[in-house]
């Protein structure tokens, strides 16, 4: 591989090595790959590059084209789940009696539903988000890492990282390689699925709202997204919990208000953590969620998109009862899923302890929670394990099979990170927006696809927590 000979050289040459990372950051910054900064992630003042890999990655062909070709069957499937609460329920039983976070979701699911949903019309954004595992053989396998049904990211100012990631191989004459870098256009699309959302409400004066957190460190890539809505003549707002608590109301037909502006789309960017919450934001979930205005996701396609559920649907049989006459769909998707077992109490459960307990470098345990940095592995495994083996508690978490994908050599490029050679692994992301109105799916599109790459000393990952960088692939 041309790239990653030329890295091995490059790294002899330290003077060289340099100017080309100093090119690649100006390329950044040419093209708006820019991101706030941790000291001053409020400022309109202050930006840096946003982190990513020296050169694009290269990705196995294949991989990439079953991880697009599944995306629009796992959007359906998200949506369905989201509408069938005794499955929910079921799914969620144990869990929602170990986790106050999932249990609390599942109150205001549980609420809405008795009240009666107000409105018909139902959007998803999602990224599904893979590994390629490396069999013992040293055949590639896609395996589905989990699928993000809240705040999915990762797109806007990196849709500009391939033409970065060409220009970086043109100056260094690896044009054949530069050729096979290709753009997503991810933003434009997830956009028209908020678009669409908006469109069916049929307000032309109401507003799409993003629901945002204090420390806006990721906004240029809102923004980029906000333009999208913008030149369609769609009215964008921002606003936090603390806001929308105090500006806004459900009139008598539920439609909700803010500071006098009709809400047509809520897109949470925000509130898929517990510390996302205080007991007032709560109350604020609560209202948006009984309002007419489109949830994206509502309470139920966020529940749909924990682990527990990601688990319980690796059980022999789940996927057939979301597609009873689609065997092929089932295969499609089941022939992603990597090892998933439940630490429920009761016998199996206890085999799963006794699996990870046995063998932890095999596993990864995983509690229900989203944003990176949450989950244990190796010895850490065993620690928590030991905690909580013998009471419910131990229902808070799923046990994963550990997947181990191949490495590459790569630099990653982060403020004040020192440049060194790294031993890296990537995520791809694959993005997947619905929109149902009613019984009818209106729009079910795969929206391109993101790589994520991180050192691969790091188990777990996260862009925003230092550990991921954005990259792009490289197709083999
Ligand atoms: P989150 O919702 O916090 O992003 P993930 O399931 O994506 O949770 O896990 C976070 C990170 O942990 C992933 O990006 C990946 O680096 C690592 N990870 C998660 N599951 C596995 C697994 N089964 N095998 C190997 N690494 C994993
Ligand atoms: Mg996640
Ligand atoms: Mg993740």
């Amino acid at each position: 591989m041309a790239t990653r000979e030329f890295l091995q050289q490059l790294i002899s040459n330290p003077d060289r090595l340099k100017d080309l990372v100093d090119y690649a950051k100006e390329t950044a910054f040419q093209h708006g790959l820019i991101i706030r900064t941790h000291e001053t992630p409020n400022s309109s003042e202050v930006a840096t590059y946003a982190p990513f890999t020296l050169f694009p990655t290269p990705v196995p062909k294949a991989a990439l084209l079953q991880a697009l070709a599944v995306q629009t069957h796992f959007n359906t499937l998200v949506d369905k789940i989201s509408q069938d609460p005794d499955f929910l329920e079921e799914a969620l039983a144990s869990t929602i009696q170990a986790d106050d976070f999932a249990a609390k979701l599942f109150g205001i699911y549980r609420q809405v539903q008795q009240e009666g949903r107000t409105q018909s019309i139902v959007l998803g954004m999602n990224r599904s988000d893979y590994m390629v595992d490396q069999k013992e053989d040293g055949t590639p396998s896609l395996k589905q890492v989990e699928i993000n049904t809240i705040a999915a990211g990762s797109f806007g100012v990196s849709d500009r990282l391939p033409m970065v990631h060409r220009l970086v191989l043109q100056s260094v004459g690896l044009v054949e390689e530069s050729n096979r870098v290709q753009d997503t256009n991810r933003t434009a699309a997830m956009s028209a699925a908020l678009a669409k959302a908006w469109e069916l409400y049929g307000q032309q004066k109401a507003v799409i709202m993003f629901l945002v957190e204090e420390s806006q460190i990721s906004k240029f890539s809102h923004r980029c997204i906000e333009k999208e809505l913008w030149n369609r003549k769609i009215p964008v707002i921002r606003r936090r919990f603390e806001e929308v608590s105090i500006g806004g109301s459900l009139d008598g037909d539920k439609k909700l208000f803010i500071d006098g502006l009709e809400v047509a789309v809520v897109y949470y960017r925000f509130g898929y953590m517990p510390d996302n919450y205080t007991e007032q934001s709560w109350e604020t979930r609560l209202l948006m969620e009984r309002s007419l205005a489109v949830k994206c996701p509502d309470v139920g396609t966020q529940l749909a998109g924990t682990k527990k559920v990601q688990q319980v649907l690796a059980r022999p049989g789940v996927l057939e009862k979301f597609f009873p006459d689609q065997p092929d769909v089932v295969e499609q998707i089941r022939a992603t899923f990597a090892g998933l077992y439940s630490l429920d109490m009761g016998p199996e459960g206890d085999r799963s302890v006794a699996m990870a307990l046995a063998d932890p470098e095999k596993f990864v345990l995983k509690p229900q929670r989203e944003g990176g940095g949450n989950n244990y592995f190796g010895d850490d495994i065993i620690r928590v394990l030991q905690e909580v083996k013998t009471d419910k508690r131990r229902a808070a978490y799923i046990l994963m099979e550990r997947i181990r994908p191949r490495t590459e050599p790569n630099i990653l490029l982060r403020k004040q990170l020192p440049i060194t050679l790294a031993s890296v692994c990537y995520e791809i992301g694959v993005y997947g927006a619905y929109v149902r109105h009613g019984g009818e799916m209106v729009l079910n599109e795969v929206c391109g696809y993101t790589l994520r790459t991180k050192n691969s000393e790091n188990n777990d990952g996260g862009i925003i927590g230092g550990v991921t960088v954005f990259d792009s692939a490289f197709v083999i």
